[in-house]
């Protein structure tokens, strides 16, 4: 969709965009993508469609009214849309996940935002190099990928993207681990390894722990003990996607020894201004969305 087409498209009504998950009610999409379409005075209304699992594909179908934009999906969606979608992005089928949907020229296309969205936080958290042709480079990090889950599964896709050195996925369920290090080692090069026992985790210098897990969104639990973080160099960087609480047990025991953390804040705003940009085929008022976040 061009630009032109969402001017014209608007002037009949306003726009819809919304998430399609269930639950959304606790969603912070609405507050900065609202925020975004206002600043670039496009009229559009970003709206909670809560979906439970028997009305996904009545939802989806919607989206096909003139008036639609497309839409973010999120728990528990983003893999059962595929199907019902026309065209899949290559980086989402890889991953096997969509969290945005885009309504162009009568087709539904699934893209995974998430992916990049982490990647561009890393980035805003000095971690990588911006190259010439627009992509963060993360050679030289090896990463620690708590994990095997949706949100896991685009982290590794996106951070072996990104040229690390390494990746160590590790995950409470082992053949989930073992199944995504197959899967990656089919696109990268590097060396991929997984596991279940965190006690068996080799530490490297620079690395990147990237909790993909749940765990930390209720009470004082985490992935790793403070005995198995204190191993790690002081160099490490300990990312938590968790945002909601936003210190999780990991960030705070991290902290406390001295290592650089961030919460998920940073990749929900990154994913979001990616979404934006392919609904709209405008750059993201990235300053408007983070003041509405944070
Ligand atoms: P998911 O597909 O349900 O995966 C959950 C993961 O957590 C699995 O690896 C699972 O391990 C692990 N896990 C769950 N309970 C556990 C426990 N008690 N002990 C050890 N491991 C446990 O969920 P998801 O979609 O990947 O989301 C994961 C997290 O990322 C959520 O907190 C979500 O909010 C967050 N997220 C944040 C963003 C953002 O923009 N910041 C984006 C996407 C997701 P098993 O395989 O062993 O079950």
């Amino acid at each position: 969709m061009s630009p032109d087409d969402v001017l014209q498209r608007q002037s009949t009504s306003p726009l819809r965009v919304g998430i399609i998950g269930d639950p959304v009610a606790h969603s912070f999409s609405p507050r900065f993508q609202q925020a975004a379409f206002d600043a670039l005075h496009i009229a559009t209304r970003y709206e909670l469609w809560h979906t439970p699992a028997d009305q996904l594909a009545e939802r989806v179908q919607s989206l096909y009214g003139k008036d639609y934009l497309g839409a973010n999906v999120t728990i528990p969606h983003k893999v059962s849309v595929l199907p019902l979608l026309d065209k899949i992005d290559p980086l989402a089928a890889r991953i096997g996940a969509v969290n945005t949907i885009v309504h162009r020229n009568a087709f539904l296309y699934g893209y995974n935002t998430d992916a990049p969205g982490l990647i561009h936080a890393l980035y805003e958290h000095s971690l990588g190099e911006l190259q010439a042709n627009g992509q963060v480079s993360l050679k030289g990090y090896t990463a620690v990928l708590l994990g095997a889950g949706g949100a896991a599964r685009g982290a590794a896709f996106g951070l072996t993207a990104a040229g690390i050195e390494r990746l160590i996925i590790l995950n409470r369920n082992l053949e989930r681990a073992q199944s995504l290090a197959t899967e990656v080692q089919q696109v990268y090069d590097g060396p991929v390894s997984s596991l279940s026992d965190p006690t068996f985790l080799l530490p490297h210098p620079a690395s990147i722990i990237v909790n993909a897990t749940s765990l930390g969104m209720h009470g004082d639990v985490s992935p790793l003990s403070a005995e198995q973080l204190a191993r790690f160099a002081s160099d490490t960087f300990v990312y938590d996607m968790i945002y909601n609480p936003c210190q999780t047990y990991l960030l705070r025991q991290a902290q406390a020894i001295g290592l650089r953390t961030a919460n998920g804040l940073s990749m929900l705003l990154h994913q979001g201004a990616l979404a934006f940009k392919l609904w709209t085929e405008q750059d993201a008022p990235l300053a408007v969305m983070r003041a509405a976040l944070f």
